[in-house]
């Protein structure tokens, strides 16, 4: 049985990815199968409204040590405008790297297809400027934007404490979570009714503060997919492979190969990958979880000669703790007649074209004037408006995404600012990431008017 939950943050949450680490702590934009299940494993013994009741370690251990394999949690955006969720890009995927000539095209170009189809363009460089291509580097790619980090300063007595300065990025809170988690026929139908009950659950750390999110959770059918041929088999999470001595591996190709059938005649043409490290924050205990070598996540194999009983057999997923979501993947049907040019998505902004914007957007700072008062209003709606044009300035002269982040996370610092309760500068530090600030410019200047009339 498969079912799709969803984590709706109720406030900002946090989920530590390593120990801190000269006061920055990284944050998984994506939460991995592990940090949900253990947030699970904490709401079924210690939640006040939502424990599993009547306590029951058997049913526990059947659901959590044997029955369950959680997967990611991928961030989404539901705004008004639509749900976007985040882009996935296989390292199959390559792209001209820096668009000298107008006929070059800024899509992304399947290797895996151009192989398929014997092709060798986009092998090594782009047809238009015979520049080297630029290979996808990351699995899943989460907006800039999704996320802000705010500086917190630890306090005592009112002081800030000397060298307690420190940096903890947070998802903002619009952003909601989506995955799958694979049960066992074994489980017990009260621990499937308790997963699809509806909770709320403590991700990530700073419990106190953040983390909370309202879940919820549905079955859903799933079709064996019809796929006979040659596929892509592209990790949608980190794969934690080793080789027959049980040393670690990063060997894609290998990986497959022990999960196909002995008399599997498919074939692993090509292997796109990249390694990474995967640890863990252990929440509770304080400690660093152990570091491993891993696939990253968008590590790719083209694979030829599948039928069923292969694709079955890969789909379970590659490597070990798959309970935790590792080694979680994804199979694409591939044929020499597809386009090399994928498909275009929002993904890349090199060149999106210009879109119409209604430049008022009223009550979009009523919650933000809702918390001002007094000789703070004005000032602050003036300094915020100096900010946004800043910002404004350095995206049309398409400055590098790390230099705005970079400026916003320094936000906190400023005198206006400090002067600010916590609430007040979140409203200010999401106003000023929306997508297009025309729309804050232009309610800004009204607001301002507004308050210069006597
Ligand atoms: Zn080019």
């Amino acid at each position: 049985m498969k079912i799709v939950y969803t984590l709706t943050p109720k406030s900002r949450i946090s989920p530590g990815r390593r120990a801190q680490v000269q006061n920055v702590r990284e944050i998984h934009e994506v939460i991995p199968g592990s940090v949900v299940r253990g947030a699970l494993g904490t709401a079924w013994w210690g939640s006040p409204d939502s424990r599993f009741e009547p306590e029951n370690q058997a049913v526990f251990d059947e659901l959590f040590a044997r029955g369950m394999d959680v997967m990611a949690a991928i961030p989404r955006s539901g705004s008004d405008a639509g749900v976007r969720e985040a882009a996935f890009t296989p390292f199959s995927w390559v792209r001209c790297k820096y668009l000298p000539t107008a006929e070059c095209s800024s899509q992304w170009h399947d290797q895996a297809v151009a192989l398929l189809s014997g092709s060798s363009e986009w092998s090594s460089t782009c047809p238009a400027c015979r520049r080297p291509v630029e290979p996808a580097k990351r699995g899943w790619n989460v907006p800039d934007e999704w996320s802000v980090s705010p500086v917190r300063t630890a306090l005592i007595n009112g002081a800030a404490l000397d060298e307690a300065l420190f940096t903890r990025p947070a998802i903002v809170k619009d952003v909601l979570f989506r995955g799958t988690i694979q049960l066992a026929d074994s489980v017990d139908p009260d621990a499937i009714a308790w997963l699809l009950a509806d909770k709320t659950i403590w991700v990530g750390g700073q419990k106190s503060t953040m983390g909370a999110c309202r879940w919820s959770a549905e079955v859903v059918e799933v079709a064996a997919p019809g796929i006979s041929g040659a596929c892509t088999v592209q990790l949608l999470a980190p794969a934690i492979i080793v080789d027959e001595f049980g040393a670690p591996s990063l060997d894609l190709e290998g990986a497959i190969r022990s999960v196909l059938p002995v008399d599997s005649p498919a074939t692993v043409t090509k292997t796109w990958t990249r390694p990474e490290t995967v640890a863990g924050w252990h929440g509770v205990a304080g400690l660093p979880k152990p570091t491993e070598w891993a696939l990253a996540a968008g590590s790719t194999a083209l694979v030829e000669g599948v039928g069923a009983a292969d694709v079955g057999a890969i789909s379970a997923g590659l490597g070990l703790r798959r309970a935790e979501g590792f080694g979680q993947v994804r199979i694409v049907a591939m044929t020499a007649s597809m386009p090399i040019e994928v498909a275009a998505d929002a993904a890349d902004s090199r060149r999106r074209a210009p879109v119409a914007v209604q430049t008022a957007s009223p009550g979009l700072l009523d919650p933000l004037m809702d918390m001002l008062s007094g000789s703070y209003r004005q000032r602050t709606l003036q300094a915020l408006q100096t900010e946004a044009r800043a910002i404004s300035t350095m995206r049309a002269d398409s400055a590098e995404a790390f230099l705005i982040t970079g400026r916003l996370n320094g936000l906190p610092n400023k005198a206006w600012m400090k002067e600010l309760s916590a609430d007040v500068q979140d409203q200010i530090l999401r106003l000023l990431a929306l997508d297009d600030l025309r729309v804050v410019h232009h309610e800004l200047d009204r607001a301002i008017e507004e308050e210069m009339k006597p």
